[in-house]
């Protein structure tokens, strides 16, 4: 399978005052970070908040300019490309927002919203319009009579599947989905996740999925990466996470993850502390402070990520502990 994108070495630090104003800090969102995705397949990227999965995401859009790193889509480097050339490559990466009550513009009817990006990105012939737009909200499971009312007069969930429809308006070859659900309620996120399943078995589309909720990751990934403070530190094939994670910040998350069975009385264990401010992050492993596991080399030393076996790889030096005990 084709890689569709890939991410190298990206950091973003953003540039701002100190309290007293007398010094110029960095908040370092976003920490070299390296991924890749194949065609017709979905990372997803679970953190906490502040941890810098939506930076990376707007990193990849082209939204805000990155401090350094490369990033390819089908092997071409959209970092270093002009102004015009990413005007032209826009119509392959599109995003669905986290919130689809202010994703669309309200004075628009549905019609209109989903004809503009056919018009900008000239994806159609203007002729086709009606037709094409007929299509997409087929396709998402709304009806010809909604593309003649404005936004406020659906759910939530509708929008949200207007939101999509206007997503894949472009033929996209990749999609960000940014929490696309949890703006949602409960009983219609599941029907927004089976439709974006749906949508990339019919389309052939790759997502890069962040969210917060690790079952919601589970149920759409084949690959997912933990993020924690602008860092990847745990990545690979999602079951493999799941069922045997090695990293203690990835164990502590599965186990915190809320369980829909009340005769299950599973211990959860909850991650301690806050997270420290990405403006003065710790030194070594930035997760040091809230680790259970720490040791002296944790405070001194950052591990980088390391693959445990194949797709699966861990940024944390009890991997290197454990080889040494058992060599
Ligand atoms: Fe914990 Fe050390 Fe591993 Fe960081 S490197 S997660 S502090 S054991």
């Amino acid at each position: 399978m084709n890689k569709i994108i890939e991410v190298k070495d990206l950091t973003k630090h953003f540039k701002v005052a100190s309290k007293l104003g007398t010094k110029v800090e960095y908040v370092k969102a976003v920490n070299g970070v390296s991924f890749d995705i194949l065609e017709g397949q979905t990372l997803g990227l679970v953190g906490e908040s502040g941890c810098g999965k939506s930076t990376t995401g707007r990193l990849i859009l082209r939204l805000i300019k990155p401090t350094s790193g490369d990033l390819f889509l089908e092997g071409k480097n959209i970092n270093q490309i002009s102004d015009k050339e990413l005007r032209s490559i826009r119509k392959d990466i599109q995003v669905v927002f986290q919130n689809p009550y202010s994703a669309l513009d309200p004075k628009m009817t549905i019609a209109d919203i989903l004809s503009e990006p056919l018009s900008i990105h000239k994806v159609v012939h203007k002729y086709q319009y009606e037709k094409e737009v007929k299509r997409l909200i087929h396709l998402v499971g709304l009806s010809e009579r909604d593309l003649r009312k404005f936004p406020h007069e659906f759910s939530g969930g509708q929008r949200q599947r207007i939101g999509i429809a206007r997503a894949i308006a472009t033929k996209p070859k990749f999609i960000i989905c940014d929490e696309p659900v949890s703006a949602l309620d409960v009983s219609v996120q599941s029907q927004i996740l089976n439709l974006l399943t749906d949508l990339q078995s019919e389309l052939k589309v790759s997502y890069l999925f962040i969210a917060h909720g690790l079952n919601v990751i589970r149920h759409m990934s084949k690959k997912v990466g933990v993020m924690y403070l602008g860092k990847i530190v745990e990545i690979g094939d999602v079951e493999d996470i799941y069922s045997n994670p090695q990293h203690p910040y990835t164990k502590i998350l599965l186990s915190s993850a809320p369980i829909a069975d009340p005769f299950n009385d599973r211990d959860r264990q909850f991650v301690k502390g806050e997270v420290p401010s990405p403006i003065n992050t710790p030194s070594g492993c930035a997760y040091h402070p809230r680790c259970e596991q720490a040791m002296e080399i944790c405070k001194i030393k950052t591990p980088f990520l390391k693959s445990k076996d194949r797709e699966h790889k861990v940024a944390c030096h009890l991997l290197d502990f454990n080889e040494m005990i058992r060599g």
